[in-house]
This record gives structure tokens, sequence and C-alpha cells, in this order.
């Protein structure tokens, strides 16, 4: 699903009529797993609360019924031990959410059963008032545990049930206590529905606020990327634009002057470049850029940065070289693009589009600074173009600084 259909599928979500509380599937299943930790976390520590004080309860039923207590001591260590703590254990260790809700909602269920044994089993006077303390099991499931609706509800009308049938055939208790009893349980099932009911839908519409601001986030995020994308990337040859390449350039002089390493650069412009325009056409000019930018970064080798540093003009930056290997990298520039072999018939001697190099490299100390590099760097090319073009002229920035003559030429 794609970042739009899902942002559309939580508008979708927030407007819909609120008595519907499960969200449609797909964000249905993004809940489930966005609270699932959080939710199964709170199932353990709600049903070991719950644990603790059924078997407190047992206080209780030493007081009201010492003649069954060692029965009520069995029951409500079968719920609790060999049934409640492995329920646990299971949603500790994590299990899908039907099946969390299911697991929590039984236990609901089974206490109700052993409660109602513990309560036929006696027949000591009074022990009968024990069954309106019933409807803390429903508080247990519909506020503690907070089961999901659909659970709280279903074990709501199972136990009731089961407590109808318990009560209904016990003699020792009046018919109006047992009216009482049943109806006391209803009641208390009603409210504790109606706060479980309020308790998903407040959470599930917070979660969709949270889920709607997370999304426009990203979605704000990935559009400030983009633009920050194309704000520093030619849209011709999708090279690194004159702006990225000004900062990068920096950002490597620093780094060249913190690790004492060296830097080169190489300038690099196409040959006659005006007369392939003027024969050829713009449209095929723009054509040839692109072919020669892409050649240039298939080729660049070690190069840290290949830019295009405006018109038919490119910069190569790399670090750590040696002056041999930016010289053999320039060259191996020049040859790729000469084997290109774009024909190019607008030049006053007609042959094939080429480029000529200007070079420059050395390892920055005080007093040197990054435009005296690129200067260096622009001297050799205008001493490459001067010499015939299609050509790469290294120059030995130190010496160029001072004023002194331009390094080896080859070709
Ligand atoms: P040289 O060998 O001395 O570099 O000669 P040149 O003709 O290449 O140099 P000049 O600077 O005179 O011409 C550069 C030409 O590059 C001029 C311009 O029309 C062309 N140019 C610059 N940017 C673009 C572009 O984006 N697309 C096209 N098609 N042409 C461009
Ligand atoms: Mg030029
Ligand atoms: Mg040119």
């Amino acid at each position: 699903m794609t970042s739009d259909s899902f942002n559309s599928a939580i508008e979708r979500e927030l407007v819909r009529p609120n008595w519907q509380l499960r969200f449609a599937d797909e964000v249905e299943a993004r809940f489930e797993y966005d609270t699932q930790p959080q939710r199964n976390r709170h199932m353990v520590v709600a049903g070991l609360i719950a644990a603790l004080i059924y078997i407190l309860f047992l206080i209780n039923d030493y007081s009201f019924r010492p003649d069954e207590f060692w029965l009520s001591v069995l029951l409500r260590g079968l719920v609790v031990i060999p049934f409640g703590l492995p329920v646990l254990w299971a949603i500790y260790k994590g299990v899908s959410g039907a099946k969390r809700e299911a697991l929590m909602a039984s236990t609901v269920v089974v206490a109700m059963v052993a409660s109602c044994l513990i309560f036929i089993s006696s027949k000591s006077p009074y022990s009968y008032l024990d069954i309106f303390s019933f409807g803390l099991i429903l508080v247990v499931g519909n506020v503690l545990y907070s089961l999901r609706f659909s659970y709280a509800l279903a074990s709501s009308l199972i136990s009731i049930a089961i407590m109808v049938c318990f009560v209904v055939g016990y003699e020792p208790m009046p018919i109006e206590i047992k009216r009482l009893a049943i109806f006391t349980l209803c009641a208390k099932a009603v409210f504790t529905l109606v706060a479980n009911y309020r308790l998903e839908a407040s959470e599930r519409k917070a979660y969709l606020l949270l889920l709607r601001e997370t999304h426009r986030a990203g979605h704000a995020l990935r559009s400030n990327a983009e633009l920050s994308k194309l704000s520093l990337t030619d849209s011709l040859t999708e090279l690194a634009n004159r702006r990225q390449f000004d900062t990068l350039f920096n950002q490597h002089w620093q780094q060249a002057v913190e690790e004492h390493a060296t830097i080169g650069l190489m300038v690099i412009d196409i040959d006659c470049f005006k007369a392939y325009n003027d024969y050829y056409g713009h449209l095929q000019g723009d054509h040839c850029l692109k072919q020669v930018a892409s050649t240039l970064h298939a080729h660049a080798g070690n190069a840290c940065v290949v830019a295009r540093f405006g018109g038919e003009e490119f910069v190569v930056l790399s670090m750590g070289q040696s002056h041999q290997a930016v010289l053999a990298q320039a060259e191996q520039l020049r040859q790729a693009v000469e084997a290109l072999q774009l024909p190019h018939h607008g030049r006053t001697e007609p042959g094939n589009i080429t480029i000529s190099v200007g070079g420059a490299m050395l390892q920055p100390k005080v007093g040197v600074t990054a435009s005296q590099l690129f200067r260096a760097a622009d001297q050799a090319l205008y001493e490459a173009k001067r010499q015939g073009r299609n050509r790469v002229v290294m120059i030995n920035s130190l010496d160029a600084l001072s004023g002194d003559g331009l390094g080896r030429s080859i070709q």
C-alpha cells in the first residue's frame, strides 16, 4: 500500500461513524502491530493483579464457608496456577491480537465457573452473599483488562449465563435474592461494558490522530529531502550541480587539512562545443552533454565528486591520490570521452567530441586556500586549450601559485 493511499485510509477512518470500533483491515493491522507490545505488557500486569486478588478472596471463603475451604483453595488454585499463569506466559512471549483477547476473555469465564462452583459447594448461612462479589470478575475483564469490546461483550454474556445457571438451581437462596443478584450482575455488566466501549473508542481515535500526524511528518520530511536533492542536482546531466560542488569542495578541503591528505581537482571542458551547438543545434548539444557527463561519471574511478560546474564544464575531485594517480585518472577520462566517437563535424578540423582537462593536486598547508587550487586547475585547462585541446595538463599547483610554469602535459 502506497503512502498516499494509506493516508486516505486514515482520513476515511477519521470521518466514518464513530460507533463502529474496528478499523478497515489495513489500518486495523497497523493498529494491532503498533499497539501490540504495550498491550501485551498491560495484559500480563493486569492478569497478575487479578490473579492475586482472586487468590486473596480465600480469606473471604474461609470466613464465609469454612466447611468447604479446601475446595475453595483447590478451585481458586486451579484457575490461577494451571490456567491463568500459562495464559499470561503465552501473552508475555507474544501471540496474535485475536488470540491475546480470546485467552484473556477465557480467564474471565473460567474464573466465573470456578467462583460459581465454590459458591454452590457450601450450605453455610450467608455464604450466598458472596454472589454479589461476582460482578468484580466482569470489572476485571471489561475495565482492568480492557478487553476489546467484542471480547468483553462475549465474555460478559457467557459469564452472566453461567452465573444464572448456577444460581437458579441453588436451593438455600431465596428467590428475591437470586433476582437481585442476577439484576446486579447484569447492571454491572452494562456499566462496565459502556466504560469499556468508550475507552476503546477514545484509544482508537487518539491512535488515528497520532498516526495521521506521524504520516504527515514523514511525508514532509520526504518532500524536504526530495526538494533538497533537486536543488543540489543538475537537471540535465543528473550530476551534482555547482552549488553542491561548492559545498563538497569546501568540506573535502577541510578534511584534507585535518587529515594532512592530498586533494586533487580536474576542470574539464568540452572542446569547440559552441561550434557543435551551432552545427547540430542545442537539443543535440544537450544530448551530447548528457553522454559526456555519464561517461565522466562512469570512468571517474576513485574520485569523490563529479559535478557539472556550468555550461560544458565539469569538475572532478579526488582525495588522498598521488600526482601520478590524478594524472592517470584525468587521462582515463579524456580517453573515455574520445572513445565515445561522437561525430563533431562543426569544428575546423572535423573529428569527434573531445575534452580538455586541467588538473592540479596539492596537500593543503598554511596560507594555501581552496580557491588557489581551483585557479591552478583552471590555469592548467587554459594551457591544455592553448596547446591544441584534447589533452591533459597537470599543474604542479605550488609552482603555479608562485607564478612558476606549468607542469607536464601528456598527449
Ligand atoms: P573551447 O574548446 O575553447 O572550450 O570552445 P567552446 O566552443 O567549447 O567554448 P565556448 O565557451 O565558446 O562555448 C561553450 C558553449 O557551450 C556555448 C554554449 O552554447 C554551450 N552551452 C553551455 N551550456 C549549454 C547547455 O546546457 N546546452 C547546450 N546545448 N549548450 C550549452
Ligand atoms: Mg567552456
Ligand atoms: Mg568548451
